[in-house]
């Protein structure tokens, strides 16, 4: 009989109770206890509910109160020496989460390709580990108690020290591996003695590129383990195997999971080279949300039963359900066709229960799910929601020209000088200034519809013009308008534009209890009517001084949001870009001669595999420029990104050929600079010199070092002076200062600059 396995479960509940239950903990308003308790009563529903559905593999251990690479970093006592003086238990475990006054927080990173963030273990080279907790253990015990068989889950060795980072020069963390396997064996056998006779033991880094020692820390790894006691189900996700497709296969290990959503070409090899194991087919999408096409899974699982025989096949999702939202049932303001096209992690194991069925029982013991899948999947195709014709033409009728501007950019910058007459060294911020407690009661009050469209309007405004007047007062030279009409930089636009929808339960885990909604792209993009000009415009017309038109790019929009599966993603940022386009027309035509294009999460689209990092970098370039490209010379266009380093794609950074970019620096402490060394940055560009993700306000004295550093690798033409992103978390006071000192570090450049001529 083939089986349906589930490998993660989302933990943060339907209703984001663990958000609540952790941040009350934190707010010192319930003790550890209450903690614990809801921790354990979530884990419960959560076990249930998938048994309920039909799972009969279902994990353990995939349940953190934080985050599961912090969990298996304490799991083996991998503590961070300045937490030393944490405490013990959960007060030690939200110390290295979130830092302690004595102790700044461990470093957080996106795992893989997601928008989940996990804490970055730290390794030095004279540290030891031990089995520092029962957790998984305990975990599985506790589903037992309640009646549930589970196959616990653990971060592998090879992935957990590849994804930590070394603290000691020239230590690869890998060279723990021999130290980390005694601890893993002994936690693998206290598991095999509690009972469990299968754990997943998740390798997600064999999807990437490995070096020579990765593999074969691989081999040593699991020929230690191999006899440890429970049979290893070894999930590699996030994408085929590719060259590393014999290194998993050739592990002494008693399953193998892969992803056939991301890579199907891989089943027909995998398959070749089973050796006997059990191969869990990764037929149902955990990154996304739509249905998954059961007529056709089923023709891949068949292939798989085929060959392998029913016992040897297991029915899976992608990955841990860990990246989608709960639960479909709760979204009742969404339209039933909609509805009817989407599945979240309740739905999709249901998806894996009736796929599991039919191979087991034949398609006639769940006629009625296929029939209505097959139904949903053909009404989905032909929808006329989804398929707009005129977008379809518009794309297929883009051209290289479209991409590009009238001129390069030596012309253009020197029209632009003529028009906007900026100093030298100009200054200018991101976008957004302090979300006040003021602004959000509005906003929520706005959506409650308990203030008026017209009260709110006059709220904005006022708002808008404060922010304006202030910046004036500061002596900025370009300012902006400040965003308080907008709620999330990727919502406001999606809000405003054809083919998005909006969930109201659609959580998913960020970091730690921060979860986010995104927006669901279901359909062919286009833009009804202007979306910001009113706003832009209303500001510019303020003051004398240039205002700069405020615009998400497309590459983010697609970035943050869930996008439809059924056209490459390439076509669907494109539409985006469309969409943008018209807006930065329309903001020209409105008189406003800056526009700024953000493209904060231009890096993280970046494939997991080097060798396909140009084919994305050249279609989201490309789409960045076909929204940017329809202005006149004089019309200056920036672009804005953070959250990484930037230096292996300054590159492709450069043929976005915006006229100007901010970018985030001052955190690496202009580490972004090196690359100028090499790399001669062709336009204009504002390193950040005010980290604004830190509470505190850097000196004058501070930012001029900062830019003088800049200034010794960019030519001062081309310098601009800003801070690392926007100001919207922040409080007015810091900001303020912040911002005086800004200006006079640029005003103290211009006066050495002017005292040397
Ligand atoms: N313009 C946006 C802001 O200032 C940019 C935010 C971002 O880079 N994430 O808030
Ligand atoms: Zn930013």
């Amino acid at each position: 009989m083939a089986q349906s396995a589930n490998l993660g479960f989302p933990r943060i509940g339907a209703r984001r109770e663990l958000k609540k239950a952790v941040e009350a903990y934190w707010k010192g308003e319930t003790d550890a206890a209450a903690l614990v308790a809801e921790g354990k009563r979530l884990r419960a529903a959560h076990w249930q509910a998938q048994a309920d559905a039909g799972i009969g593999v279902i994990p353990s251990n995939d349940f953190s109160f934080y985050d599961q690479v912090l969990d298996m970093a304490a799991l083996l006592g991998a503590v961070p020496a300045r937490f030393r003086d944490a405490g013990d238990g959960l007060d030690l475990y939200f110390a290295m989460a979130r830092g302690t006054d004595a102790a700044p927080a461990m470093e957080m990173t996106k795992w893989f390709d997601t928008n989940y963030h996990y804490i970055v273990p730290e390794f030095s080279r004279d540290q030891s580990f031990s089995l520092s907790s029962a957790k998984p253990v305990e975990e599985y015990l506790e589903a037992k108690a309640l009646g549930i068989e589970t196959r616990p889950v653990l971060l592998g060795p090879v992935s957990f020290l590849s994804l930590g980072k070394s603290r000691d020069d020239g230590f690869s963390p890998l060279e723990h591996l021999d130290a980390v396997l005694p601890v893993y064996a002994d936690l693998l056998a206290r598991l095999h003695e509690a009972g469990a006779a299968w754990v997943q033991i998740d390798e997600p880094v064999l999807v990437c590129d490995l070096t020579e020692a990765q593999r074969n820390a691989f081999s040593r790894a699991y020929a230690a383990l191999a006899d440890a006691g429970p049979k290893l189900m070894l999930a590699s996700y996030f994408g085929g195997l590719g060259d590393n497709l014999e290194v998993a296969t050739g592990l002494p290990v008693a399953g193998l999971h892969i992803d056939l959503v991301r890579a199907p070409e891989q089943l027909a090899t995998v398959l070749a080279n089973s050796g006997g194991k059990v191969i869990s087919l990764g037929l149902v999408d955990g990154r996304n949300i739509w249905k998954t096409d059961l007529a056709r899974a089923l023709t891949v699982a068949g292939k798989a039963v085929q060959r392998l025989g029913s016992d040897h096949v297991q029915i899976a999702p992608s990955c841990s359900l860990l990246h989608v939202p709960v639960d479909l049932d709760q979204e009742t303001g969404l339209d039933e066709e909609l509805n009817s096209w989407l599945a979240f992690a309740a739905q999709k194991l249901a998806e894996v229960a009736t796929l599991t069925r039919a191979l087991n029982d034949g398609e006639d013991a769940v006629a009625d799910a296929l029939a209505q899948n097959r139904a949903a999947c053909e009404a989905r195709a032909v929808s006329p929601r989804i398929h707009d014709p005129l977008v379809k033409a518009r794309v297929a009728g883009v051209t290289d020209d479209d991409r590009k501007r009238r001129s390069q950019f030596t012309d253009r910058i020197a029209k632009q000088q003529d028009r906007l007459k900026l100093p030298r060294f100009p200054t200018t911020t991101i976008g957004s200034f302090p979300q006040t407690q003021q602004v959000r009661r509005a906003r929520a009050d706005h959506r409650k519809r308990a203030i008026s469209d017209s009260a709110y309007d006059v709220f904005l405004k006022a708002e808008t013009e404060a922010c304006i007047r202030r910046q004036e007062e500061i002596g900025l030279d370009v300012l902006v308008h400040g965003e308080f009409e907008r709620n999330d930089m990727v919502e406001y636009f999606g809000e405003q534009l054809a083919g998005f929808a909006f969930t109201k339960f659609g959580w998913v885990q960020s970091y730690g209890t921060r979860c986010v909604k995104p927006p669901v792209i279901f359909g062919d993009v286009s833009r009804p009517k202007a979306m910001t000009v009113a706003w832009s415009a209303y500001a510019q017309s303020l003051t004398d001084r240039p205002m700069k038109g405020m615009l998400t790019g497309p590459v983010t929009i697609l970035q943050w949001s869930f996008v439809r599966d059924d056209q490459p993603r390439r076509t669907t940022c494109e539409q985006i870009a469309l969409a943008i386009r018209d807006e930065v027309a329309d903001l020209e035509a409105a008189g406003i001669g800056v526009i700024q294009i953000d493209e904060p999460a231009l890096r993280e689209g970046l494939p997991l595999r080097r060798a396909a990092w140009e084919g994305y970098l050249a279609w989201a370039v490309d789409a960045f420029r076909l929204s940017a490209s329809p202005v006149r010379d004089e019309t200056q266009i920036h672009t804005h990104m953070c959250y990484s380093e930037f230096n292996d794609i300054i590159g492709s950074i450069a043929a976005m050929d915006a006229d100007v970019i901010s970018i985030e620096t001052s955190r690496s402490d202009m580490e972004l600079l090196r690359v100028f060394a090499d790399f001669d940055y062709p336009n204009d560009i504002g390193p950040g010199i005010w980290d604004i993700h830190a509470p505190r306000v850097p000196s004058g004295q501070e930012m001029t070092g900062l830019l003088q550093k800049a200034a010794a690798v960019i030519p001062a033409e081309r310098l601009w002076v800003n801070p690392d992103c926007g100001l919207k978390t922040r409080g007015w006071d810091e900001v303020e200062a912040s911002l005086r000192n800004l200006v006079d570090a640029a005003r103290t450049l211009r006066e050495d600059r002017s005292a040397a001529a």
